[in-house]
């Protein structure tokens, strides 16, 4: 039989497992199975043209009992309601499993933005945010970045909620430019986070990182900053990254400054002097130390898992394993840094960003970045201690870890 690719039956298997383990209270669990609230909408956005096009957007808020709803909001053209369930869910226990004091969700607009002008990405973003608004807020549910999105669009958004509501209210939305009350750090909190998992990791399992070899798929936000951040922390040689278009591969090493560089000269990371070219599918199943998926959901799965040589994987993306490839890498002794504690560092400092739109006051990167090593380490910890403790994977422990601090909210506040 194939695989269940669908994102949100997986993140509802997931569940069921830490659910089984934990003994959870079958009303407990059922209720956690289910978003609390989902907000489906079209929004008419009028195009260079003159014509009007009518866009599909989605905001769940999956559970928002330890605090305000959280999360990204994504626009891509394969763009789906249960994706953005399923995103909104690891957002749930992604915000729990680093202790912060936030719910999960996710926004969602079926759009391809590449084909969008500055001016109709700019109208969208407003319109989004038009038909939101009443649900949004400091207290109630914050958007943040995530694929196709950025500071900018979150700038238009913060502009237009603003001005629907009367007053300023940065908290409304995170990872805003610096200027308009952005967080120093936000734009490399991701990788950074996934770094600091890294290293925590790799104390655990006795590995050198300093030389060790990387790939990474991916080079958006996440995978980029993970590859100057893995050379400037880690001392790691990044051997092959790739993009939509296709992967590089140079045993030797590829400088990251040299890579952005290309790729925003070109477009793309393929033509990279001095590299080979390989597929998305070569470059995952390539012998390296760290592999890290920092694209989409669903690229190791039951028909590639077993390819995987990596001897950890640092999971930037929301998604990227399913269920079956998870058993086979724990089997065959691949160690997962899964996905809603590897990338929680985004979210973290965007709590941080909250933190200071909410007393007016800024603080320094070097101090966002110690306060976002406390919290990586910590749940890091966490986790590792779970898994050792249960014989588990470390996706199962994380999950028990998050499970058990969102039920406990749900219990003091007498829903269940
Ligand atoms: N989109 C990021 C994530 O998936 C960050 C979310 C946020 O900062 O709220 O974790």
């Amino acid at each position: 039989m194939s695989e269940n690719l669908n994102p949100f039956a997986i993140a509802q298997a997931q569940l069921d497992e830490a659910a089984r383990i934990l003994q959870l209270d079958p009303d407990m669990h059922a209720f956690l199975r289910e978003p609390m609230r989902e907000f489906h909408f079209t929004i008419p956005v009028k195009m260079d043209d003159g014509r009007t096009r009518v866009f599909r957007g989605y905001r769940v808020q999956y559970n928002d009992a330890r605090g305000p709803a959280k999360g990204g909001l994504r626009f891509h053209w394969e763009e789906t309601i249960d994706t953005v369930r399923a995103l909104a869910a690891w957002m749930t226990w992604k915000t729990a499993v680093v202790d912060i004091p936030l719910g999960g969700g996710k926004g969602g607009v079926v759009c391809d933005p590449r084909e969008l002008s500055p001016g109709e990405l700019e109208r969208l973003s407003r319109g989004y945010m038009r038909c939101i608004a009443r649900y949004v807020g400091l207290t109630k549910d914050v958007p943040a970045p995530d694929v196709y999105t950025n500071p900018q669009i979150m700038a238009w958004m913060m502009d237009e909620y603003d001005m629907l509501v009367g007053h300023r209210e940065p908290g409304v939305i995170t990872g805003k430019p610096l200027p308009l009350g952005g967080s120093a750090g936000r734009d490399d909190a991701t990788a950074r986070g996934g770094i600091y998992v890294t290293r925590e990791a790799a104390k655990v399992l006795g590995i050198e990182l300093a030389g060790a070899t990387c790939a990474i798929q991916g080079y958006g936000n996440a995978g980029s900053f993970y590859h100057s951040l893995a050379e400037e922390l880690l001392g790691m040689k990044v051997v092959a990254v790739s993009d939509s278009r296709g992967g590089i591969l140079n045993w030797d090493g590829l400088r990251a400054t040299d890579v952005k560089t290309h790729k925003a000269q070109t477009g793309s990371v393929l033509g990279f002097p001095g590299a080979q070219t390989i597929t998305n599918e070569q470059l995952l199943e390539l012998e390296v130390v760290v592999l890290a998926p920092a694209a989409l959901e669903n690229v190791i799965t039951a028909r590639n898992a077993a390819n995987i040589k990596a001897k950890m994987t640092a999971e930037l993306a929301n998604g990227p394993t399913t269920p079956e490839a998870d058993e086979i890498l724990y089997k065959n002794g691949v160690y997962v840094m899964p996905d809603f504690l590897c990338n929680a560092g985004g979210v973290t400092v965007s709590y941080f960003e909250m933190v200071q739109n909410a007393y007016q006051y800024y603080w320094s990167a070097p101090m966002v970045h110690e306060r976002l090593d406390q919290k990586m380490t910590a749940a890091y910890n966490a986790v590792h201690r779970m898994a050792d403790a249960k014989k588990v994977n470390n996706r199962v422990a994380a999950y028990l870890v998050a499970v058990d601090r969102v039920a406990q909210t749900v219990r003091l506040r007498g829903w269940v």
